[in-house]
């Protein structure tokens, strides 16, 4: 399963979880249980990516 970063949007933190894309799981931030939670998007190692 793929694994991504999400980021609470009350709280602010940042955690790890997995995704599944056939079944929509329902986040809920581990601190505040929050349901505001999006997807943290991250790069992709690209290389071309300056240093
Ligand atoms: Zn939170």
């Amino acid at each position: 399963m793929e694994e991504v970063d999400y980021l609470c949007m009350r709280c602010g933190n940042e955690y790890r979880g997995p995704f599944d894309k056939l079944v929509p799981v329902e986040r809920s931030c581990p601190k505040c249980n929050s349901n505001s939670i999006r997807r943290n998007k991250k790069k992709k190692k690209n290389p071309t990516a300056s240093a």
